[in-house]
């Protein structure tokens, strides 16, 4: 099971526009709603070799509704961004700048859960009321990057978080679990094997110039020698 905060930080966030089927009265109507792309992207994580259950999408309840709140999409990106220069730092200088550190653990200890009783209650509770109550588990924006540093805590204490990586082909932040811990590529299938394609072509084109290079510095001594053999 990988990492939420694996999840999080590779996630390409983009809000799709979709017509739904609306059912006014008698009649059915399209209306237009929005949702985000995590759906199609667990496809691209999972070419990555990151094992994300569809379900496990990472937090962000309001951009379900039917209307994505812009700021706080804009606050969201913005928030992914400091994730993704942690992990960058940590998997490029495979070392953690105290001030992470010492933000990992002050962060983490404010994972608290939210509890939201539904629908909202505007009077008295009674025995019976309370009966009638659900109560939801609610995450805000806030209480997210406590649960996400909570996570790097975890690869701290558990020792695993040296093993993280960014891809060097596509930049997918993933854990390296083989045992050498040389992992450069998310995967093999793809883009192991399409640097290895790169460089292959690279080495003939290199091989294809250095060739047209000598001819050309072949010829020229030929003349040169033959010149000078004649005089
Ligand atoms: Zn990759």
């Amino acid at each position: 099971m990988h990492e939420e905060i694996l999840a999080f930080a590779n996630f390409q966030f983009e809000v799709l526009e979709t017509t739904m089927k609306v059912i006014v009265g008698e009649g059915v109507r399209d209306e237009t709603r929005y949702k985000l792309n995590w759906p199609q992207f667990v496809d691209r994580l999972r070419d990555a070799g990151l094992n994300v259950n569809p379900d496990d999408r990472p937090f962000f309840s309001r951009y379900q509704m039917p209307r994505p709140d812009d700021q706080f999409f804009r606050q969201f990106l913005g928030f992914q961004d400091e994730i993704k220069g942690l992990l960058a730092t940590i998997s490029e200088r495979r070392a953690i700048p105290l001030a992470t550190w010492e933000a990992v653990f002050r962060e983490a200890e404010r994972v608290g859960e939210v509890v939201v009783p539904y629908p909202p209650v505007k009077k008295d509770i009674t025995e019976q009321d309370l009966g009638r109550l659900a109560f939801q588990k609610s995450i805000t924006a806030e209480s997210y990057r406590a649960l996400l540093y909570g996570q790097l805590r975890g690869l701290i204490i558990n020792r695993r978080i040296f093993r993280l990586r960014k891809c060097l082909e596509c930049g997918t932040f993933f854990l390296d679990d083989t045992r050498r811990g040389n992992k450069r590529y998310c995967s093999a299938a793809t883009c192991a094997n399409r640097a290895k394609q790169r460089a292959f072509l690279l080495r003939n084109l290199n091989r294809r110039a250095k060739a047209a290079a000598n001819q050309g510095r072949l010829a020229f001594p030929e003349v040169v020698s033959g010149h000078g053999a004649g005089g």
